[in-house]
């Protein structure tokens, strides 16, 4: 075990089973030390848990769905009496209506667009507020985006919308937290198989067209963004925030 994250407490918040980029950034701050707290969305996710930290100790697990603010709440009211102190925060949550991830963009509902945007944009907003509060030794947060933010990745569609209301949001709290030491960043991440990119549409041809073109050659892992989020998260970035971090084995610097 490393010593990079020793002693800081660090909330995860979207693990939904072992493919899940926040399991892999949870792995890798275990293994530098960090006392991990998380979330679970509901009782399935809190079973995969149990499962996957088997070995890491203690689960510290609390439910919290991102659209009530009231489970937001409750959720920092638990951290602060049972921890005081809250180091680092890792949002690895999204969600968008299946049929928005399908049909055409122009098509998104009302309904579509707005629980895109609650669930993957506004919810970082509302638990940096909160998390904020709890970071009186200063902290990091990160988010997880993806380049469909800024380029047109046809199927990902109101996800993009998202992922730049998101991308926004990192450097406008990273403004106002700045002042009490407190870093936000985005790790823009390649593509990954997970339960949520199988929602999108042609996602395994995308897994393809990365390992064909990109520089590395090949298709980013769960320990590559680990590693990323370890950065993020500890000192060893102590000048960095509001920045979107590329992890994509270089895709995004491709023209063709
Ligand atoms: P995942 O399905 O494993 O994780 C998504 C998580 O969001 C799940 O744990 C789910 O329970 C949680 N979630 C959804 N709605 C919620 C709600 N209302 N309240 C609380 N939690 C909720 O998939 P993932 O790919 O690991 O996604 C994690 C993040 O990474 C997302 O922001 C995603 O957009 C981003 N991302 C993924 C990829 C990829 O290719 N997989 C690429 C770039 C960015």
């Amino acid at each position: 075990m490393g010593k990079l994250l020793s002693g800081r407490n660090i909330l995860i918040m979207g693990v939904r089973n072992k493919w899940s980029i926040a399991w892999g950034i949870a792995q890798a701050a275990h293994r530098e030390g960090a006392n991990l707290i998380f979330t679970y969305l509901g009782e399935r996710e809190k079973e995969e848990l149990k499962k996957l930290t088997a070995d890491m100790g203690t689960l510290h697990a609390y439910p919290c769905d991102v659209s009530s603010d009231e489970d937001i709440e409750r959720l920092f009211g638990r951290i602060k009496t049972e921890f005081g102190v809250l180091h680092g925060l890792v949002h690895a949550i999204a969600f968008a209506k299946s049929e928005d991830l399908k049909d055409s963009f122009l098509n998104t509902s009302r309904e579509g667009f707005r629980v895109a945007m609650d669930i993957s944009a506004y919810s970082m907003v509302a638990v940096c507020r909160h998390a904020a509060q709890l970071m009186t030794e200063g902290g990091s947060i990160i988010t997880l985006t993806y380049r469909g933010s800024i380029k047109v990745m046809p199927g990902y569609n109101v996800m993009g919308v998202a992922k730049a209301a998101l991308e926004a949001s990192v450097r406008y709290a990273a403004y106002e937290l700045g002042s009490s030491n407190i870093r936000v960043n985005s790790l823009s991440a390649g593509p990954i198989k997970t339960l949520s990119a199988k929602g999108v549409k042609n996602f395994s041809d995308i897994l393809g067209i990365v390992e064909e073109r990109s520089p590395l050659k090949r298709n980013v892992t769960l320990e590559d963004l680990g590693k990323t989020a370890v950065y993020l998260l500890s000192d060893l970035s102590s000048g960095v925030t509001g920045e979107v971090i590329f992890v994509d084995s270089g895709y995004n610097n491709m023209g063709l």
